[in-house]
């Protein structure tokens, strides 16, 4: 089957080092089997996005000097909030198999209910099933009367298991341990779960490359493809990358921005040279562009089994090109 992997960056903010450490791996698993890559923009998070951000994410992959299908053509990618129409219709196929059901639980009362003791929490708090009686009728009775609720996923009880090509069989009783989940919003939104697996599968994506921050959505998206009963992609989570104090690359870490470095006169082949020597495919940092390192990534296909389980410990570029 040939490869279709994709990019999929949120304009909820500037890309920094650790999004392009995922686009790479991508990118470098996509091209090394000569397959496609689409680009796709994650904008659904609205009060989130940032103006400019999109234009800005693609400025930084032709930058880096990552590519996307098809080339050449205008309308290069896909913009998710253009999408609703087809979420919508997707959200009505479970509804009428009573597989959603209206919910109009507040935050803090989900909160409040989920800090029972005996609750392990994953992945936020797990929903208590306090609207599971409803159906989706109910739903219309809300809407006519302009209450604002979330449709809710019902995961089904039982171990959900999943491959990933670095990590191996990974299961979780999800429905226990992660909950019911929000798959949509009656004002018209689309919670990201619903619409990635949407895409994913209308776009005919067989390999998911991501950051590990979202193995817990991996078992929600899994619990998806079932209910619709479409093929499920190859899954690879890589590490992320942190500051030196071990948390997750974040503003308190200064400015790791691509765009910052860009303008502070580091090169890409700097950022691409140290991404590939923390991910095996080079054994010393050193400068490097992305279409010498995919003949690297094509001579040497299993670096992707092999890159580092740990996160990437990253403390900032200097202009003279080290890490
Ligand atoms: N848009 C997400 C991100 O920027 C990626 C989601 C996904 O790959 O499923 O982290």
């Amino acid at each position: 089957m040939n490869y279709v992997g994709r990019l999929a960056p949120s304009p909820t903010g500037a890309q920094h080092v650790g999004n392009a450490r995922t686009f790479l791996v991508a990118w470098l698993a996509a091209r090394q089997v000569s397959g496609q890559l689409l680009l796709r923009i994650e904008d659904l998070d609205t009060p989130r996005t940032k103006p400019g951000a999109t234009e800005q994410a693609i400025e930084d992959l032709n930058w880096l000097g990552l590519d996307w299908d098809p080339t050449g053509s205008e309308q290069t990618f896909t913009i998710q909030s253009s999408r609703e129409a087809r979420y919508a219709m997707a959200i009505e196929q479970l509804k009428h198999r009573n597989l959603i059901y209206p919910c109009t639980c507040t935050r803090s009362e989900i909160e409040r209910a989920a800090s029972a003791p005996h609750e392990s929490v994953l992945d936020g708090a797990i929903y208590p099933g306090t609207c599971s009686h409803h159906d989706g009728n109910h739903g219309d009775d809300l809407k006519s009367q302009g209450i604002p609720f979330a449709w809710r996923f019902r995961i089904p009880r039982g171990i959900v298991s999943f491959e990933d090509e670095r990590l191996g069989i990974q299961s979780l009783d999800a429905g226990r341990l992660l909950g019911d989940f929000v798959v949509a919003r009656s004002y018209g939104v689309t919670a990201y779960q619903l619409a990635v697996v949407v895409d994913d599968h209308d776009f005919g994506i067989n390999h998911v490359v991501r950051g590990n921050d979202l193995v817990f959505s991996t078992y929600r998206q899994m619990a998806l493809y079932q209910a619709f009963g479409w093929d499920v992609p190859a899954w690879l989570h890589m590490p992320l990358v942190v500051g030196l104090d071990g948390r997750r690359l974040a503003k308190r870490h200064g400015d790791t921005r691509l765009s910052y470095y860009r303008e502070q006169g580091v090169t890409p082949e700097t950022i691409i040279g140290f991404l590939a020597k923390s991910l095996g495919l080079i054994d010393k940092t050193e400068r490097i562009s992305t279409m010498e390192l995919l003949e690297i990534g094509r001579a040497t296909p299993d670096w992707i089994h092999r890159t580092p389980a740990e996160p990437l410990v990253f403390a900032g570029f200097s202009p003279s090109g080290t890490a």
